[in-house]
Formats: structure tokens, C-alpha cells, sequence
């Protein structure tokens, strides 16, 4: 059966101190336990172990900035199997917005989490040890540096993710992605 993959999406955006964002939504013990279970795990040069400090990696920056993406389907009971296919473009966007904000103000930006947009799956260069072939466009996930995405998006945004059922995707879907800096203030074009 052909389903429509037509949607709305939306940015919505939250800023805090990076500390304070650290201090109130990072649980490295934890989350790290939830990418340990992940087939991903030290699969991908997006994913961890990571070869440098997460700690040293996220101090430095001032402000915290987080976006949280809102995708509703058109369609209801969209099969979860579709949903790779539904997310794509928005990551896409996001992940070049993310680039585009390092080049403006410097800082340090976080990808949605799953699987690396830049390679054709199942080539990635980390099971082998090879280098990772584009180290400048690669960025963790919020997840992957030990970051409650769950709390942040209840919390920070007022909205929690949803899970499928069913089979099913969900009446909306939320992608969260991050950029930390040192920028007097910062825009996030919607
Ligand atoms: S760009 Fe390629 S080599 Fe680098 S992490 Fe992604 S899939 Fe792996």
C-alpha cells in the first residue's frame, strides 16, 4: 500500500547556559548504557566510543542552543518502516543549518542521532579503522555526549516524544539537535 510522505515541520528553539544545560539534562552513565545496547555503537565515527574527552569536548561554550524539529505527517498510520524515508530531508536540512552555524559564529553544533547521512549504509570506514571520509561534515548526536533528549524536549520545549504504535509512526515526531557557543546571540533561520 503507497502512503503520502507529505508533512509540516517546524523548528522550535531554547536557549540556556551551557553549563546549566549540562548540569540539568547530561547523564553520561545512563545514556551511554542506552548507546552501548545500540548496533550503532563504535560503528560509525558519529557514534561513540569517541576517541577524545566528551567532557573537554562540550566546556569551552557559553550558550546552549537546542532545536527541536516537529514533524506531523499528513497521513495517519504511516508504517515505521517509512520513517527513515520521512526524516531524511529534514535531517538533511538540519545537518547543513548545523555547518552553516559553525561557519557563522564558531561553536560546536550536534546532530540528530541515527545512522550517518554520508556514506551509503553499511560502508563506513570505523568497523575497518580507516579514517572517517568526511570528518568535517560528521557531528554527534546530543545523545551520543550523554544528553537526556526525553527531558530536554518535555522540559526545555513542553513536548514529549512519541513512539510508535502499532507498527505505526506517531501523530508527530521530534528530532533534537544542538549548537553550543561563545556568540553574543545567535539565529537559527527557520
Ligand atoms: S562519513 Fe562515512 S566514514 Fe564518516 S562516519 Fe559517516 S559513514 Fe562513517
Amino acid at each position: 500500500m503507497e502512503f503520502s510522505l507529505r508533512y509540516t515541520a517546524r523548528d522550535f528553539t531554547a536557549e540556556l547556559p551551557a553549563s546549566e544545560y549540562t548540569a540539568r539534562f547530561r547523564d553520561a552513565g545512563r545514556i551511554g548504557g542506552y548507546c552501548r545496547a545500540c548496533p550503532n555503537y563504535g560503528n560509525s565515527w558519529g557514534c561513540p566510543p569517541f576517541g577524545f574527552d566528551v567532557g573537554e569536548y562540550l566546556s569551552g561554550y557559553a550558550s546552549a542552543l537546542l532545536i527541536a524539529t516537529k514533524i506531523v505527517p499528513e497521513e495517519r498510520g504511516i508504517p515505521l518502516s517509512e520513517s527513515k524515508r520521512l526524516i531524511l530531508p529534514e535531517r538533511l536540512r538540519l545537518e547543513e543549518r548545523l555547518l552553516e552555524m559553525e561557519r557563522l559564529y564558531g561553536g560546536r553544533s550536534f546532530a540528530y542521532v541515527g545512522t550517518c547521512l554520508y556514506c551509503p549504509e553499511g560502508s563506513c570506514t570505523r568497523p575497518t579503522g580507516e579514517p572517517c571520509r568526511h570528518p568535517d561534515k560528521v557531528r554527534p548526536s546530543l545523545e551520543a555526549c550523554g544528553f537526556d533528549i526525553g527531558r530536554t524536549t518535555t522540559e526545555l520545549f513542553g513536548m514529549d516524544l512519541k513512539w510508535g504504535t502499532d507498527g505505526r509512526i506517531p501523530e508527530y515526531l521530534l528530532l533534537v539537535c544542538g549548537f553550543f557557543h561563545n556568540a553574543e546571540s545567535v539565529v537559527w533561520d527557520k
